[in-house]
């Protein structure tokens, strides 16, 4: 689909453009919106707290009704942190997909939760598969639980979450998913992947300013997991509970945040919605790719694995690159790009998302031709090194 045309305006302070999963570059709409302050128990925020939530819900597709939507102050990990501690019981035991930082930070906090739980590292970027899965959970009949991540942003890969869905509900568990950096612009609709929950925040895909998340349950879950949960601020269930009551926060609300985060769902809403921003983000990607190999760079993906939320590329082998320059000479140009994470070869990485269109990309492309040629690197082509890593993924 075509993403309706809504208009990218570029940031009016003239500061660059943020090329990072998050926080990222926000409309002007979205930051005026904060103008504003606003009581945390008048009606008026409670009623903007209810429409938020039903406008999350919306974006679940056909079976939304059987879930609700739960924000948690603080930034994604909080979230991520408060999914596990509620919906694992104590006396549970999960399977933590990894292939990234976010997945190990999945385990590390099962690890402080003192909850049971085995991890599957595939390394830097290599997919956790359906198959493999479904293996660990024949061996282990101890594990209710399938921990994976949707959009791993340390490398940028999509994971294969249908798949993974399929082998856990086929063995009878259940599965929790951080979509923190693809919900809003990469579908997860209940009808087509199954899962109990999922988490995401207030300053990914949707476009708002950091400061919560938000967990979106099945209805049967949430009634279920009182109890469970080993934190009172990080208590899903405690916190839905009075939601439902009181239309309240149970602790101070991250106000203008949420008043910044509606304009942000207005806008999400008038672009098309999940099918209208993934559009937007994708042509981004393929309008930042093209250009970037064109000037010799090397995806760490192929194209198959590579979402539409951040690209990784390999930091060219020619000796007079070095990243920290090529960051600050980057940044005079008005893009803050983002240092790689894989632990076998150097690498940076450029996100698509947040208020900017191919336009952009286009002129991100140029500027890192012309960084290249200030600092005299004759090519971006990667090491061997890197080639070689790059063919243990399969097509
Ligand atoms: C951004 C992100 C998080 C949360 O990170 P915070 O820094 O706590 O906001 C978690 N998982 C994934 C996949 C993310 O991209």
């Amino acid at each position: 689909m075509k993403a309706p045309s809504t208009k990218i305006e570029p940031p009016r302070l003239g500061e660059p453009y943020l090329l990072t999963p998050g926080p990222l570059t926000t409309s002007f709409a979205v930051k005026e919106a904060m103008l504003r302050d606003w009581g945390s128990w008048d009606d008026d925020f409670r009623a903007m707290t209810q429409d938020m939530r039903t406008r999350l819900l919306s974006l679940l597709g056909d079976g939304a009704d059987d879930f609700d939507c739960v924000p948690m102050q603080g930034s994604g990990s909080f979230a991520v942190e408060a999914m596990l501690g509620t919906f694992i019981p104590k006396d549970g035991k999960a399977l933590v997909l990894a292939n990234g930082a976010y997945g190990l930070r999945s385990a590390k906090t099962m690890e402080y939760l003192g909850r049971e739980h085995v991890v599957l590292d595939k390394g830097d970027y290599l997919p956790p598969r359906g198959q493999e899965v479904a293996q660990i959970l024949a061996d282990d009949s101890a594990i209710t639980h399938v921990v994976a991540i949707h959009c791993e942003t340390s490398s940028g890969i999509l994971n294969p979450v249908e798949e993974i869905s399929e082998a856990t509900y086929a063995a009878g568990r259940k599965l929790l998913v951080d979509s923190m950096s693809a919900f809003g612009a990469i579908p997860l609709e209940v009808s087509k992947v199954r899962y109990e929950a999922m988490v995401s925040s207030a300053n990914k895909c949707i476009e708002g300013v950091p400061g919560f998340g938000f967990v979106i349950a099945r209805k049967s879950e949430l009634e279920a997991s009182k109890g469970n949960c080993h934190s009172l601020s990080l208590d899903v269930h405690a916190q839905w509970d009075n939601m439902e009551k009181t239309g309240q926060w149970r602790f101070t609300p991250p106000t203008h945040v949420v008043a910044a985060f509606l304009e942000a769902l207005r806008g999400h809403e008038a672009e098309g919605g999940v099918a209208g921003r993934g559009a937007r983000y994708t042509n981004n990607r393929d309008v930042m790719v093209a250009g970037m190999r064109d000037l010799g760079f090397e995806t760490l993906l192929k194209d198959r694995w590579l979402s539409p939320i951040i690209v990784t590329f390999f930091c060219p082998a020619d000796p007079n690159f070095e990243f920290s320059r090529f960051y600050g000479l980057m940044k005079d140009r008005g893009f803050i790009i983002y240092p790689g994470k894989l632990t076998v070869v150097d690498s940076f990485r450029v996100g698509c998302i947040g208020q900017m269109d191919a336009e952009v990309m286009r002129q991100v492309v140029t500027a890192a031709k012309e960084t290249l040629a200030e600092m005299g690197v004759a090519s971006a082509a990667p090491p061997a090194a890197a080639l070689e890593e790059r063919a243990k993924l399969a097509a």
